[in-house]
């Protein structure tokens, strides 16, 4: 029987890799980094024991029951619910928009009936300029007086103390971290895993006659050499320092609006983790302490920066104009596929960088859980 390709071995490569070993399928994972895990990569930390997340605070949270039971088949997850919180001219608040942010900016105790009526057209622009304008200005890279004010009328509002970030049913992260969750998806005996090794239009040929299907989860303008240009991208800077105190900033998350601070967030990674300080108090005997017991902490400032080709690709610039040079791209894919055919090879494109778009976890789970993965020898569309 042939085999299969799984080109990425992100959360979107891992799910599809294990739903073909699963039917029966025998699948070769190439992953160009020297490890799996995608974007939503983890590392513990050797001095601290602190999981760091290094490309970016990453939460597991979802309200698709199908990918909440699959996720759990790999991990159990700790319990922790996001909050955000945003600093602004010296002050904390916290977010997302509701009576807990309304109530201290503006000195008021308003109850959950009277927010709609208070938050008149000119109060929500105040809030705007306060927290987004600077926020959104750098996050994109542009000057915050050009960010549309009519942004904050798509900011959802909460009548409500409700600070969970997230609307979803289930969140966490993983119980013994991303890392084990990667690996156990791919632990099965019909997946084998090579690092180091990008899946390319050009060693195609290699794998002619022996493979049947290709799922691709890499850049799509890169897989045809940038031919009719680069899809833009936002990425990001990280700035990861060790810091000799027990906790720095006391949450996971905190949000810098001010357009002066050249960062937009500092991530404190222990946070994700409150089962660790239960651990390394001694209030529960089994787990790790994620770094609770080495009086250290680990953060990282988080930086907005162009993207050229090389770096890494984080926000895609979604406009009308990477849309039309996302579609050309597209129809490569068909043309690839025209030529394929003879072969009888298939190639599928996906995942956020080869479908060009911001994906939760949880979303490009649920994307490879639909992939039609078909059956060898099956009629190719
Ligand atoms: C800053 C930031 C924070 C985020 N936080 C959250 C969060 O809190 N919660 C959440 O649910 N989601 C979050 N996300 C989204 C999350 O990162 C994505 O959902 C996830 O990475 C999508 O997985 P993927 O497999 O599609 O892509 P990726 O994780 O990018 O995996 C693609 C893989 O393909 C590999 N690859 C590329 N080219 C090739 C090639 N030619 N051959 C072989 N391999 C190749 C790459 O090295 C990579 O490992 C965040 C995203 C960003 C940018």
């Amino acid at each position: 029987m042939k085999k299969v390709i799984v080109a990425g071995a992100g959360i979107w490569g891992c799910t599809l890799a294990r739903r073909l070993a699963e039917a029966g399928r025998e699948v070769l994972v190439l992953e160009k980094r020297p490890s799996i895990g995608g974007n939503a990569r983890c590392a513990v930390d050797p001095e601290t024991g602190v999981e760091i997340h290094l490309y970016g605070s990453h939460i597991f949270h979802t309200h698709d029951a199908a990918v909440w039971k699959f996720a759990r088949r790999f991990t159990e997850f700790n319990g922790y619910q996001h909050k955000v919180l945003v600093k602004r001219g010296g002050k904390v608040y916290h977010l997302p928009l509701g009576l807990t942010l309304v109530n201290k900016f503006f000195g008021v105790e308003l109850a959950p009936p009277d927010l709609e009526a208070f938050l008149t057209e000119e109060r929500r622009a105040e809030i705007f300029d306060a927290f987004f304008r600077g926020y959104t200005g750098k996050q994109w890279g542009r000057p915050p007086e050009s960010v549309d004010p009519s942004v904050i009328r798509r900011v959802p509002t909460r009548a409500n103390y409700d600070t969970n970030y997230f609307n979803d049913l289930w969140q966490g992260i993983p119980a013994d971290g991303y890392g084990r969750l990667f690996e156990r998806l791919l632990d099965h005996p019909a997946i084998s895993v090579e690092c180091n090794r990008a899946f390319s239009l050009k060693n195609a040929a290699e794998f002619s006659g022996s493979v049947s299907d290709v799922f691709y989860s890499g850049p799509i303008d890169e897989l045809f050499s940038y031919k009719f240009g680069a899809l833009p991208w936002r990425s990001l800077r990280f700035e990861t320092e060790t810091i000799a105190v027990a906790d720095f900033q006391g949450t996971s998350v905190v949000n810098y609006a001010d357009a002066e601070v050249p960062f937009t967030r500092i991530h404190e990674f222990k946070h994700y983790h409150p089962e660790g300080r239960l651990k390394a108090s001694g209030a529960v005997s089994e787990g790790r302490d994620w770094g609770w017991a080495s009086g250290k902490t680990v953060v990282t400032r988080e930086y907005p920066v162009q993207w050229r080709i090389g770096d890494e690709p984080y926000y895609p610039v979604n406009d009308g104009e990477s849309a039309r040079l996302f579609a050309r791209y597209r129809e490569e894919v068909a043309a690839v596929n025209g030529g394929f055919a003879a072969d009888g090879m298939r190639l599928t494109v996906g995942g956020r960088l080869g479908g060009y778009r911001y994906f939760d976890m949880d979303q490009a789970m649920a994307d490879a859980l639909q992939t039609e993965i078909g059956t060898e020898g099956a009629t190719r569309p």
